[in-house]
């Protein structure tokens, strides 16, 4: 722990899941012998390089891009790219980290990974886009291959991005190989591809919810974000019965307390999406919605604090804190399950625990994109597609088997219905497995 002291949110990931695997190291102390935590926490390698290009003025900008090979026990390298300005190398840690397990849970072969660039697309135009992403590639074009390294998207990069990355790759490899996922439909993606990390929570949550003789019908749901991940959230939400009441960009929320229905939605996406506009423009297009801006010197977000049943953080890390927990309990919720990557901070998820409040975390709740992807790379190696329903029931069928894992897990080591402590052991269990099976590598 005294190493890379100010790696915060990769201590506080690591934290987390040294708490729950505490457990699983007493029953084996084999695991303590082979130092499989330690090695665990040192990523296999991890590659920084300097990404330059030219802005539509003419002038040279350099960036800083990263990928992270955290573990590759069960399978090919495997995470998201992210693209944001707060990108640095403790950020990308944590998220590889966490990585490791959540692909380890969707049972699919695959290790984990995380990269991406300090880069900030707001503002961009298409063609600086395109020569970043095109710069980006130039270099990490080596260290990737379908066997190898098989990054996707995540924050500021989506389907745009993914297709200027894999065009700079075949060029400079001369092949046409499954090495990103999140392509286009027409040139090997997978149906549900974009949709599957919020359809897979949503899905969590109802089995989550079922184990309370309860479902999502008419339930009133705060979801944070307005990207790819709320997006799909607030569409299965809809089609399932509930109400969803909130949306949020980095500036702002806006609270409607109507409900979004599936035509407001088709505007958030042609906003977020084609229009590459702020969420403030949907409470000027919907004036029964309201806006409000976030404080960024407030301690609490004014987003978790309305009355609901559920809550879906979809947006980013560490966007709830023991107050925002607090305020939620007190609001009535009965259910948080993760869309982002750790978007509750520690003191957050006691305060949840504490209540015996439904709380799934980001690895198991969002598990579903990184499980679809695995689908994706399984039909570029076959050279097939298949149709949406039966990627959608495959991806069904892989959230309630992760939800059972947990449960089941967290009931094995005496903590039954903490699926903090159920996901975290049911994916250590099998990374390290496989690393004793393997070695000292
Ligand atoms: P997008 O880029 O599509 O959307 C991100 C959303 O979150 C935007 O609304 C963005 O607002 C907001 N946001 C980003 N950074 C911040 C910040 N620092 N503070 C407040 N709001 C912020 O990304 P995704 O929807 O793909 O990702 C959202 C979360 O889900 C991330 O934690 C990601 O790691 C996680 N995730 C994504 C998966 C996927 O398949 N895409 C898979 C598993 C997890 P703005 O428009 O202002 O930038």
């Amino acid at each position: 722990s005294g190493r890379d002291p100010h790696e915060t949110e990769f201590h506080q990931a690591v934290t987390e899941v040294v708490g729950s695997v505490k457990l699983v190291l007493d029953k084996n102390p084999e695991y303590r012998h082979a130092r499989i935590v330690e090695r665990m926490v040192e990523p296999e390698r991890i590659i920084q390089f300097r990404v330059p290009w030219v802005d539509d003025q003419g002038r040279v900008q350099v960036n800083r891009g990263f990928r992270v090979e955290m573990n590759s026990a069960i399978g090919p390298y495997k995470g998201g790219l992210r693209f944001h300005p707060s990108v640095n190398l403790s950020i990308l840690k944590f998220l590889a980290f966490e990585q490791v397990f959540k692909n380890a849970l969707t049972t699919l072969p695959m290790g984990g990974a995380k990269g991406g660039a300090d880069f900030d697309p707001k503002g961009k135009s298409d063609n600086e886009v395109m020569r970043f992403c095109q710069s980006f590639m130039s270099e990490l074009f080596r260290h990737l291959g379908a066997d190898r390294d098989v990054p996707a998207g995540d924050i500021g990069v989506g389907g745009r991005e993914i297709g200027y990355m894999f065009g700079m790759y075949k060029k400079l490899k001369n092949e046409f190989t499954g090495m990103l996922t999140g392509k286009s439909l027409n040139w090997g993606g997978s149906l549900i591809r974009p949709e599957a990390t919020g359809y897979g929570s949503v899905y969590f949550a109802q089995e989550m919810l079922t184990t309370r003789h309860q479902t999502l019908k008419d339930k009133i749901c705060l979801v944070s974000g307005s990207g790819n991940v709320a997006q799909y959230t607030t569409e299965k939400i809809i089609q399932l019965g509930g109400n969803v009441v909130t949306l949020s960009d980095s500036t702002g929320y806006i609270y409607d307390e109507k409900g979004i229905d599936l035509d407001k939605l088709v505007y958030v996406k042609y906003l977020k999406n084609l229009k590459r506009g702020r969420i403030r423009e949907y409470a000027e297009k919907y004036p029964e919605a309201v806006y409000m801006e976030f404080d960024p010197a407030a301690d609490h977000s004014p987003l978790w604090n309305h009355r609901a049943d559920c809550a879906f953080p979809s947006a980013t890390q560490n966007e709830i804190n023991e107050l925002d927990a607090r305020n939620l309990v007190n609001n009535g919720v009965q259910v948080v399950c993760e869309g982002a990557n750790m978007p509750t901070t520690l003191e957050g998820i006691d305060i949840f625990l504490d209540h015996k409040i439904l709380f799934a975390p980001g690895k198991a709740a969002n598990a579903g994109g990184v499980a679809v992807s695995g689908l994706e790379m399984a039909q570029n190696a076959m050279r097939i597609k298949w149709n949406s329903q039966e990627v959608e029931e495959r991806l069904r069928k892989i959230m309630q088997h992760i939800h059972r894992e947990c449960l089941v897990a967290s009931e094995e080591y005496g903590t039954p219905g903490n699926y903090v402590n159920g996901a975290n052991i049911a994916g250590f269990v099998k990374v390290a497995e496989a690393m004793m099976d393997q070695g000292v590598v």
